[in-house]
């Protein structure tokens, strides 16, 4: 599982997440960046799982990378 922090302009971490498999899934977050504690604090992944809302294994991987530290854009936070 490859994942790479790639950053939109809405204020959401996003994370492209390339499954062993071969599928590519795109994991966010909007808990960061912000500092708001009323902002929301919610993962989606657009796999089928997690359009379901479940903390998929794609979004649990991100979970492990990746901190509120910033990231650079296009880091690759896990290779396999
Ligand atoms: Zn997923």
């Amino acid at each position: 599982m490859k994942i790479t922090y790639t950053p939109n302009d809405d204020g959401r971490s996003v994370y492209t997440v390339e499954s062993g498999s071969g599928n590519t899934y795109r994991v966010s977050y909007c808990g960061s960046g912000d500092g708001d504690p009323e902002y929301c604090a919610t993962w989606e992944c657009d796999c089928p799982a997690g359009r379901h809302g479940r903390m998929c294994k794609h979004i649990q991987a991100v979970a492990v990378v990746s901190n509120d530290e910033p990231i650079e854009a296009g880091a690759v936070l896990r290779e396999a």
